[in-house]
This record gives structure tokens, sequence and C-alpha cells, in this order.
């Protein structure tokens, strides 16, 4: 029979697990896992896992599954002619391999401790140390650390917010969005436009030199797919895995998924790196077919889906932006918003949606369909997102 190794056990790995017994695959399947712990849910871990203790492991029986689950154990490197992955503890040969080794945070220069939030050992650390009067520095404010901040405030903690953009989010969401969304962080010290020069032992310190006193600081200006193990391999590697829209690779054994892959959008156009749940949790299916029912060629493409849940309220992004597309706030009545992008022919793109999981759906049908909208009439929350 055949052998197909995974490395790495996250949301992808356990999930490609999963698809491939779907398939009816009844070859040999090992995964390997570089934490010492069975594959869980991150998502929770910016969340209500900061407040008590959670354990998110997937509710997935491996034994049952016939999957070798290799736990603590970290690919070093591969060799693609002979087909092995190198660990410390030996190689481990295949004949398909599926690359989900997910991503990593990034950090900045300084000798001064940096927490980071990826793992839930990360997250137990988190919850230890935010204590009402903790003088806990935020350096970003990305998705993460306004989820962080959300709960940190709550706590009672002293929250400062280092941000280099005008406002937070402005990378993901543009300027008009992310303006909009600054009162949310009324009750933070939230100091925009700055840039930290490196993280000392008393704080981070910006670029003109001042230094920000703190306890606790939290580095979350984002993440690399987590690709050092492949240098070397010969493997396409463009900021992730180079993959095309059946996740393979140029090399016909070896498969990416998940934050790892830089995956080819035929519906974009484009090279997405997702980095978002749906993608990892819906994505492997792809590869069981590319792998067992070539035949039936299907295809990973769908209008990515993320959310985030801040300041009290459950943010929700369909589609995707191009920073050329034109923004369209969409009110309601009652004080709700949303906010829609549409390309230079009224096409809608991407879809913004807060406190209102009806209009998230709505849009994310009307992307998928390919929709062409009126910009006057969408200013109205209610009207629906017709088809032109
Ligand atoms: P991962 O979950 O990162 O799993 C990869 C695994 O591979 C890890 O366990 C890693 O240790 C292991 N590994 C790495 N290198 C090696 C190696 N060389 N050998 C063996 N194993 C290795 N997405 C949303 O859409 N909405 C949210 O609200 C949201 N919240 C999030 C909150 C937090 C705190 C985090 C960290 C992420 C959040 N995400 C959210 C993103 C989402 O969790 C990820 O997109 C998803 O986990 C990706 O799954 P993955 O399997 O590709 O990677």
């Amino acid at each position: 029979g055949r052998r197909i190794l995974i490395v790495g056990g996250g949301l992808a790995g356990s999930r490609t697990c999963e698809a491939l017994r779907a398939e009816g695959f009844d070859g040999e399947i090992e995964m390997l896992c570089s934490e010492g712990t069975p594959p869980y849910d991150r998502p929770p871990l910016s969340k209500v896992a900061l407040t008590e203790r959670r354990d998110t492991t997937f509710d997935v029986d491996y034994d049952a599954l016939g999957v070798d689950l290799r736990l603590g154990v970290r690919a070093t490197g591969m060799d693609r002619d002979r087909r092995v992955v190198f660990t410390d503890s030996g190689e481990h040969p295949y004949d398909a391999l599926v690359v989900a080794t997910g991503a990593a945070p990034v950090i900045l220069p300084g000798s001064g401790r940096q927490h980071v939030l990826r793992t839930a050992a990360d997250a137990d650390v988190l919850r230890a140390a935010l204590r009402p009067g903790t003088r806990l520095t935020l350096v970003g404010a990305g998705w993460i650390n306004a989820e962080i901040a959300t709960t940190a405030h709550d706590l009672g903690c002293s929250v400062t917010v280092l941000e280099s953009a005008p406002a937070p989010l402005h990378q993901p969401l543009g300027p008009d969005v992310a303006h909009r969304m600054l009162p949310w962080w009324e009750h933070v010290d939230m100091r925009c436009g700055v840039s930290v020069a490196e993280v000392t032992e008393a704080g981070p310190v910006l670029a003109d030199g001042s230094l920000v006193e703190s306890d606790l600081v939290v580095t979350g200006i984002g993440v690399r797919p987590d690709v050092a193990w492949l240098v070397g391999s010969g493997l396409d590697i463009d900021r992730g895995v180079v993959v095309d829209e059946r996740l393979r690779t140029a090399d016909p054994a070896v498969f990416a998924v998940g934050d790892v892959a830089a995956r080819w959008s035929p519906r974009y156009r484009s090279r997405i790196v997702g980095q978002h749940w749906d993608d990892a949790r819906t994505a492997p299916a792809t590869i069981a077919a590319a792998l067992l029912r070539p035949d039936r060629g299907l295809v990973f493409d769908p209008v990515p889906y993320f959310w985030s849940d801040q300041f009290g309220h459950k943010i929700q992004f369909v589609g995707h932006r191009d920073p050329s597309d034109r923004i369209v706030f969409r009110e309601g009545g009652d004080g709700r918003w949303a906010a829609a992008w549409i390309d230079d022919s009224s096409r809608l793109t991407a879809h913004l949606s807060v406190d209102s999981p009806r209009h998230m759906v709505q849009a994310r049908m009307a992307i998928d369909r390919g929709a062409v909208v009126d910009p006057d009439a969408i200013g109205d929350l209610d009207a629906p997102v017709h088809t032109m």
C-alpha cells in the first residue's frame, strides 16, 4: 500500500488525515507534530482561552483513523530524490508528502522577552500574566492583538498599543475601514504611527529612542509560513510553498496546505497565502481528491472567509480586496454598518460585516457568483446585494 506522510499537526494536517480516510485511502498515514500535543484549534486561544483554561484539542480519534501520530517530532529537512523527510529521530519515507507546517510569528530585534500568541502553551503563559494593573504593551494592532487588547482591558490590565500604521488593521482593511474602527480602541492607550526599533528588558524602545516601560510585551506583527526546514529541498518557495489550485507543488509527490501554502487562485488570478482557519479546514479534501480521485479534478478556490471577535464585535470578512478597489460603506438604520469593495466594473470583490452574519452570507454568495452591484443601492445595509 502507499504511504502518506503529513508534516505538521495543526488544523490542516488533522483534516488531511480525515479527508484521506473519507476518500477511501487504506494505506499508511504518518503525521509529524513538532508540538508535544495532538492537533488543537487556535482561534479560541486569543479569545476565551485568555480568561479560562480551555482544552481545544480536536475531537478526532487518530487510532480509529489508523494514523501514526508522532508527537514532539520536528522535520528538519528532506530529500525529494529519495522521498524521505529528516527528523532528529531519523528518516521518514513517503510515497506522497503533505506539507502542513503552518506559520510562525515574526519577532522584533532586542534582548527583552517578547511574548507571541500562536500555541496553546503561549496562551497559558499569557493567561497567567494578564493581571489587574499589569502594564501590557502590544506591538502591532492586527487581528490577534486586537483580541488580546479586548481581553486584557476587561481583566484590568493597563494596555498600550504601538502601531506603525495610521490606524489598526490598516494593512488588511485599508484606511477608511481602519479609521472607522479606531474608536473601538478608546479604552486603551493607542499610539499609531510609531515604530518599535527593539524590545529591551524594560520594554519596547521606539525609533525616536523613547522607552515604553512595560511588564509584559506581546509582539503581534504578523506571521510567516514555516518553511525554514524546506531550505535546500528544491521546492519553489515564494512567501509560502508554491502550489497550484489542486494544492500540488511542481513535484507530483508533494502537496502543501493551510497557512504554509501559497496557492494559485484562478478566481483572483493571483497567488494567495490564506492564513485563515476556514482555508485550512476545507482545503484538505482537495488533496485527498488529487491523490485518490485525480479524474475528478477537484479544485480548491473558495471565496476566502475570516472572522475576528474584538471589543464586543464580531467582524466577518469575505473575499479578496485589491488596494485599487473602491470602497462603499453600507449603513443600517440602527447604527450598524458594513463595507463593500467593488472593482472598476462594479463587481463585488470583498465585504466586511460587523455583528451581522446574515450580511456576510449574502455577500459571500454574491462574490462567489461574480455579482455586479449598484454602488448607490448597496449603500443601504438592508438592500440586497443583487446581481444586476
Ligand atoms: P497550524 O495551526 O499553525 O499548524 C501547524 C503545525 O505544524 C503546528 O503545530 C506546528 O508546531 C507544526 N510544525 C511546524 N513546523 C514543523 C516541523 N518542521 N515539523 C513538524 N511539525 C511542525 N483564523 C480565523 O479565520 N479566525 C480567527 O479568529 C483566528 N484566530 C486565531 C487566533 C490565534 C491565536 C491564532 C494563532 C490563529 C488564529 N487564526 C484565526 C488562524 C488559524 O488558526 C490558522 O489559519 C490555522 O490554525 C492554520 O492551520 P494550519 O494547520 O495550516 O497551521
